[in-house]
């Protein structure tokens, strides 16, 4: 049976720590209606708002944190995701490659709930009923919400693929559950007697990415590893100079690289090109264009031509009072933006405050201002990192030791 849950420990809890005095205060200022000779209980005083995080996304993370710095008796949080561990994007090429671990990669969403005294739902959210403010999930729980927040990344678009177990098909989106599906691959390669060939289906960011590690985990020549761009080529969304060392580091690490031709269909044991080509194939990521949440459009919420659900300038759901998303799994009306994770950290302390603000009941709310331009650093090789930012492009030792800087100050602070 469903059931409508309502969170009531944590805030009996905090009760129980107030000093007499408070609770009278308290008491006094919520008596304030009276009708018909009686004392009514003043509701919008006594009733803390239920704030209710739908994955826990790079986002999500910074509301718990922020919000742990409010009075409590003033809201109940719950957060709902259907992973324990998140993984943090920027770590994840070089924990593939067996540079981090994997606890330094992780945010451990139950553990920083339980830090703060907020309730975690490990769950799947399935349908979000905007006219009745409650979320279904993959277990038949329906949950109330007075505000809620939406930020539950993307998901691959899937090549067409010959059935079977497919434990040689990874697709990098939804990054959750990447990792798993590494730790498996690495154990099928240190077992493989003859080294295991891997191809890289993507030209963008992450597909560059993930190609590099897979030289710096299996360096072995007999290990063969082949990078497919496609038609936009290799990083289409950068310029020359980058695209020019992105080439060159394929190259230094005997990484083959094919331009311009698309993988139609996955074989077991081939990988069928748009210009009917065949190609052997072994372990296979896809890293091609990812799609959005299919729970927007069952929901019936307000979305972009691609199913990204649509946010203003304050990052409310258009149309919504109550509901925000943010990163990968939304459209940004003021203007489109790439889906990289850069945009959902940014995005995490406007979305705080304005949750904070309706927690208060205020009703001026923060607008989020994209970054424009912003700085990508790209895992090239061995402490190595290419650095984009505007038209300037490095490549060195020292822009991969700013972005490990920058990703264990961000682990740091949020982990
Ligand atoms: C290999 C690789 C490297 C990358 N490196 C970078 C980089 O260096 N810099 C950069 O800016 N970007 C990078 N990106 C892109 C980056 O991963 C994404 O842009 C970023 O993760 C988006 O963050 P998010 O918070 O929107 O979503 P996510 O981080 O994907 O979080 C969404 C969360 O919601 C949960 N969830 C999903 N559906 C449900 C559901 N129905 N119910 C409950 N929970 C759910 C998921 O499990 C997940 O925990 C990289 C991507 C890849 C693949």
């Amino acid at each position: 049976m469903n059931e409508v849950e309502t969170k009531n420990d944590r805030n009996s809890q905090v009760f129980a720590f107030r000093t007499p005095i408070l609770v009278v205060a308290e008491t006094l200022t919520a008596l304030t209606c009276y009708k018909d000779g009686y004392i009514m209980v003043n509701k919008s005083f006594s009733k803390p708002k239920e704030v209710l995080l739908l994955g826990g996304g790079h986002s999500n993370l910074q509301v718990l944190h922020q919000l742990a710095r409010i009075d409590p008796s003033l809201f109940n949080l719950t957060l709902i995701s259907d992973v324990l561990c998140a993984p943090y994007s920027g770590m994840i090429p070089s924990y593939l490659a067996g540079v981090y671990s994997e606890a330094e990669l992780h945010f451990d969403l139950q553990k920083i709930c339980d830090r703060f005294s907020f309730k975690f739902i490990e769950d799947k959210v399935t349908f979000i009923d905007s006219l009745r403010n409650q979320i279904h999930t993959a277990t038949g729980k329906i949950i109330g919400y007075d505000i809620c927040s939406i930020n539950l990344g993307i998901l691959p678009t899937l090549i067409p693929a010959t059935q079977g177990p497919q434990k040689d098909i990874i697709y990098l989106k939804p990054i959750s559950k990447l990792i798993e599906r590494w730790k498996q691959t690495s154990q099928l390669a240190g077992a493989s007697a003859n080294g295991l060939s891997f191809t890289v289906i993507g030209g963008g960011a992450g597909a560059f990415e993930v190609a590099i590690a897979c030289r710096r985990k299996f360096r072995s020549l007999d290990n063969k590893i082949r990078m497919i761009a496609g038609k936009g080529g290799l990083l289409p969304e950068y310029n020359r100079t980058a695209q020019k060392y992105a080439r060159q580091s394929l190259k230094d690490l005997n990484i083959d690289l094919l331009v311009g031709v698309r993988v139609e269909h996955i074989e077991s044991t081939s990988l069928l090109l748009d210009d009917t080509r065949h190609l052997d194939k072994q372990i296979c990521f896809v890293g091609t264009s990812a799609q959005a949440p299919e729970v927007f459009r069952h929901s019936g919420l307000p979305v972009s031509k691609d199913g990204f659900v649509t946010v203003d300038e304050n990052l409310l759901v258009s149309g919504l009072k109550n509901i925000f998303a943010a990163g990968d799994c939304c459209f940004f009306l003021p203007r489109p933006l790439p889906k990289a994770g850069v945009f959902a950290v940014r995005q995490g302390p406007v979305l705080a405050a304005n949750i904070t603000a309706l927690i208060l009941n205020q009703s001026a709310l923060t607008k989020y201002f994209p970054q424009s331009p912003f700085l990508t650093i790209l895992v090239s090789g061995d402490n190595k990192a290419i650095a984009a930012y505007k038209n300037f492009v490095f490549q060195g030792r020292w822009a991969w030791r700013l972005k490990d800087y920058i990703d264990r100050k961000f682990m740091k602070r949020f982990q």
